[in-house]
């Protein structure tokens, strides 16, 4: 539905989510600025988000396709798995795998987190992301993966629902700075006119600010998104991990004294 695999034109990070505007909510913010910042990026979309009560389809597609252009993310891919009747099974691990295969990102973002208030396809592509990671990785089944070569993506990075049922205690959570972002991202959700039509897209408008700007504030920035990792974050340069992008989230800033970094 939109620009078409060349096979072995690397991204360097592919996020996956269930459905369509599933990521612009989570993450978008992150996504438009990896783009800003020289990264080529990818979106898959493990379903169409179809059947719902709002549709239809080519909607669904047109809608999808205006908020990748208005993110400026380079790909965005529809694997056709069953809406509603996601699961993390090895058929459709084959198909993720195979994506990725072709893709070879530095870095795979995973919508997880279980959402028994929305769908269960939110929970069932959170394991179905993590094997198939592990699946394109696996030798000897090229078959299975439309005849690709094995690649392990080295890096995993969690993006949780921001309504998950569970408190997670994840080794290691960061948040990423999207001040300069997140009127794009909101733009972005705007364009699924189908789902967020007046009233519903204020209230979700409304949620992503609130959650955005909480999120933010923990690490001192305007508007933040929250990730997070299965390992604790290593790093050779304590000073410039602790130091992040921007200064101390500290309540107190005393007069003459900056918690902007010195170089
Ligand atoms: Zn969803």
């Amino acid at each position: 539905m939109t620009e078409q695999v060349n096979p072995g034109e690397r991204l360097d990070v592919v996020a996956v989510a269930p459905h369509p505007d599933d990521l612009e909510i989570i993450c978008g913010g992150t996504l438009a600025k990896l783009v800003k910042q020289g990264y080529r990026v990818g979106i898959i979309d493990l379903t169409t988000g179809e059947p719902t009560p709002r549709g239809p389809v080519e909607v669904r597609a047109q809608e999808a396709e205006a908020a990748r252009v208005r993110l400026g993310v380079q790909v965005r891919l529809n694997l056709q798995l069953p809406n509603r009747e996601l699961m993390d099974c090895p058929a459709n691990r084959y198909v993720l795998a195979t994506a990725l295969r072709r893709y070879r990102p530095n870095i795979l973002i995973g919508a997880v987190g279980r959402t028994p208030a929305a769908s269960p396809d939110h929970n069932q592509g959170h394991l179905l992301i993590e094997a198939s990671r592990f699946y394109s990785q696996l030798t000897k089944w090229n078959d299975r993966f439309a005849h690709t070569e094995p690649y392990r993506v080295p890096h995993l990075v969690y993006a949780p629902f921001p309504f998950d049922a569970e408190q997670r205690h994840f080794h290691s959570t960061f948040v990423i700075d999207i001040s300069d972002t997140f009127e794009q991202k909101l733009e972005a959700v705007a364009c699924y006119h189908s789902q967020f039509d007046g009233e519903r897209l204020a209230k979700v408008k409304h949620f992503i600010m609130g959650y955005n700007i909480y999120t933010g504030s923990r690490c001192g920035f305007a508007y933040g998104e929250a990730f997070a990792l299965p390992h604790p974050i290593g790093a050779s340069d304590l000073h410039t991990l602790v130091m992040g992008g921007k200064g101390s989230p500290a309540p107190v800033q005393l007069p003459g004294q900056s918690h902007l970094p010195m170089n």
